[in-house]
C-alpha cells in the first residue's frame, strides 16, 4: 500500500485542495476524481509504463491530473513556460505518448506534440469534478483499466541542469511515498495544517515538499495559479496557512512585499517557514522569523532523493542557522573521493541513502556508475557535519573554483558580498585563466551606489587575498535557470569573459 493513491488518506469531507475562485475539493472527491481520470486514460489507450506529459499552470486540476496520470502510467509534468523546442526535447527524451493541457491550451506545448502525440484537455465542472477530452493527435486502442503498483515509475522529472545537461530521474511510487512521509514527520504535519503552495508543480520541491507532504498528512493544499508576491497577503488572509515552503528568492520577494503588514500576518501566525533548493542567506532567515514570529527551517533537497534529505527540526529541538539540519528517514553522511566515510568536522561529498532515493538515472549507466558508491548516492554537494549530525553545505563540487590549486567555495564570497549594504544579489564564479587554471570574478546586482574598489575593500576585510574577486560585473539581473537557480557555472560564458 505505498502508491500515490494510498497517500491520499485524508477524511472524506476534509478539504484537500482549495484555490481562489474555485470550489474546494475534499479528499473523498479527490480520490474519486483520481480513479476516474486514471480509468479515462486507460480508455484513451494509455497504461502502465506509458509516459504522460502534462503542461499546465498550478491549480487543483493540475494536481488531480498529476495523480490520475501517475495511477494510470507515468506522469511527466513540464514547465508550461518552455518554448516549443524545449517541449520537443522533453517529449522525445521521456518518450511521451500523450500531452495533457488545460482547455485554454499552451500553444508551444501543443505545437510540439502534434501530430504524433495524443492531445487531451482536462477541465473541472462547478463541483470540482475533473474529466478529460481528446482534442487531437494520434489515437490508440483502449487498454484494460488497471492502477499502478508501488514499484512502477510514478513520475519522470529532470534535474535542474545546474551543473550539466538535465538528467532523467524515474521516481517510483515507493520513493515519493517515503519522501512525503519523511517530510510529514519532520514537521509533525496533521490534518489541521494548511500549506500555501507557491512553488511550481513541475519541480520536485513543489510536488513533494509542498503538495504530497501535505496531502499525506490529510491537510489542505492552497494552490493558486503560481507565485505572485502581490497576491501573497490576500491568500494569507483568506486561507490562513500554517506553513509554506519556497526557495530563498521567493522568500526575499515575500519580505519585500509584506514587511509593512506585520500586524496582518501576526494575527494568524504560521507554525514554521520552510526554505529549500538553494542557500538561504542568514539575513533573510532573521527577517522572516521576525516578520512571521515563527521558526524558519532550512531544508536540503534534490530530485534524485524525491526532494528532502535533511532539514532543521521544529522547536524544542535546536535549529542551527547556516546548516540544513539533520536527516529524517534518510541517512546522511560525508564521503571522501575513494569511498571512505568521514568524521564530524571533516569536509567531503555529501552522500545519502534511504527509500526516498531513486534506484538510478534512466538509460545513463555512466552517471549511475559515478553516482553510487557502496550503496550510497553521491549528491555532488560538498559539506561537513557537526557532532550532532547537522549538515552544512560548503558548495557544489562542480562549482568549486580551483585557483592555481587553491579550492575556493564561491558561496563564501557570495556571503561576504551580500553583507555589503549596496549589494542586492551576488554570484562569484570561475573564469578560465592561463596561469591559474581558474580566476575568480563576481557578478553583483546593486541597490545603491558602489564602486568596484569599495567592493574589493569590503571583501579584503573578510577574505584572504586569493579569494577576492579579480573583477566585479555589475548587472541589472543575474540570469537564473527554469527553477530559479543561479547558473554559476555558465556565468563566464554568459558574460563572455574568456581566458586571461
Ligand atoms: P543538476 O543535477 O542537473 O546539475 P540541480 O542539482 O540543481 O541540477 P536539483 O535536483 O533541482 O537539480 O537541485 C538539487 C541541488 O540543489 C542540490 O544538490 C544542492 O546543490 C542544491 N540545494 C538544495 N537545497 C539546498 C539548500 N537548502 N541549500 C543549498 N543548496 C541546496
Ligand atoms: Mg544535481
Amino acid at each position: 500500500m505505498t502508491t500515490l493513491y494510498d497517500l491520499l488518506a485524508g477524511e472524506d469531507n476534509h478539504p484537500a485542495l482549495v484555490a481562489p475562485g474555485k470550489p474546494p475539493v475534499t479528499y473523498g472527491q479527490l480520490r474519486e476524481n483520481v480513479v476516474k481520470l486514471a480509468a479515462q486514460l486507460n480508455q484513451f489507450g494509455f497504461g502502465r509504463g506509458d509516459r504522460i506529459a502534462i503542461a499546465m499552470i498550478n491549480g487543483p486540476e493540475l494536481i488531480t491530473t498529476f495523480f490520475g496520470a501517475a495511477m494510470a502510467g507515468t506522469s511527466a509534468p513540464l514547465n508550461p513556460k518552455y518554448k516549443q523546442e524545449e517541449f520537443a526535447f522533453y517529449y522525445e527524451d521521456t518518450a511521451a505518448k500523450v500531452l495533457i493541457t488545460s482547455p485554454e491550451g499552451i500553444p508551444a506545448a501543443v505545437a510540439a506534440a502534434l501530430p504524433t502525440m495524443t492531445l487531451l484537455t482536462v477541465s473541472a465542472d462547478s463541483k470540482g469534478r475533473c474529466s478529460f477530452e481528446r482534442t487531437g493527435g494520434a489515437t490508440y486502442a483502449p487498454k484494460p483499466v488497471e492502477l499502478s503498483l508501488k514499484d512502477d515509475v510514478a513520475m519522470i522529472l529532470h534535474t535542474s541542469g545546474t551543473t550539466s545537461r538535465p538528467k532523467r530521474v524515474p521516481l517510483r511510487h515507493r520513493n515519493l511515498f517515503a519522501s512525503a512521509g519523511n517530510i510529514r514527520g519532520t514537521y509533525n504535519l496533521t490534518p489541521a495544517d494548511t500549506t500555501l503552495c507557491v512553488m511550481p508543480l513541475f519541480h520536485i520541491h513543489g510536488i513533494v515538499g509542498s503538495m504530497l507532504s501535505t496531502l499525506s498528512s490529510g491537510g489542505t493544499v492552497v494552490c493558486p495559479a503560481g507565485f505572485n508576491a502581490m497576491e501573497f497577503l490576500s491568500l494569507y488572509e483568506t486561507f490562513s496557512p500554517t506553513w509554506y515552503s519556497a526557495v530563498p528568492t521567493m522568500h526575499q520577494m515575500v519580505l519585500a512585499r509584506i514587511s509593512k503588514h506585520a500586524d496582518v500576518v501576526r494575527k494568524k501566525p504560521l507554525r514554521f517557514i520552510r526554505s529549500s533548493s538553494a542557500p538561504m542567506p542568514g539575513v533573510v532567515r532573521e527577517r522572516l522569523e521576525e516578520l512571521f514570529q515563527a521558526p524558519q527551517l532550512d531544508s536540503y533537497g534534490m530530485t534524485e532523493a524525491s526532494h528532502q534529505m535533511s532539514s532543521n527540526p521544529l522547536p524544542p529541538r535546536v535549529r542551527k542557522g547556516g546548516t540544513v539540519g539533520v536527516g529524517h528517514g534518510v541517512d546522511v553522511a560525508i564521503m571522501d573521493e575513494v569511498g571512505n566515510l568521514l568524521k564530524p568536522g571533516q569536509i567531503g561529498e555529501v552522500v545519502v541513502r534511504g527509500p526516498n532515493v531513486v534506484d538510478g538515472y534512466e538509460n545513463n549507466p555512466e552517471a549511475n556508475a559515478a553516482a553510487f558508491t557502496n550503496g550510497w548516492f553521491r549528491t555532488g554537494d560538498q559539506g561537513v557535519q557537526d557532532e550532532e549530525g547537522y549538515l552544512s553545505l560548503t558548495g557544489r563540487i562542480k562549482e568549486l573554483i580551483n585557483r592555481g590549486g587553491e579550492k575556493v567555495s564561491p558561496l563564501e564570497i557570495d556571503d561576504v558580498l551580500l553583507r555589503h549594504p549596496a549589494v542586492a544579489e551576488a554570484l562569484a564564479f570561475a573564469v578560465p585563466h592561463k596561469m591559474l587554471g581558474e580566476e575568480i570574478h563576481a557578478a553583483v546586482v546593486l541597490k545603491g551606489e558602489c564602486e568596484s574598489a569599495e567592493l574589493r575593500a569590503h571583501c579584503a576585510a573578510a577574505l584572504a587575498e586569493y579569494k577576492i574577486p579579480k573583477k566585479f560585473h555589475v548587472l541589472t539581473e543575474i540570469p537564473r535557470g527554469a527553477t530559479g537557480k543561479l547558473q554559476r557555472i555558465n556565468m563566464a560564458k554568459f558574460l563572455q569573459v574568456g581566458s586571461e
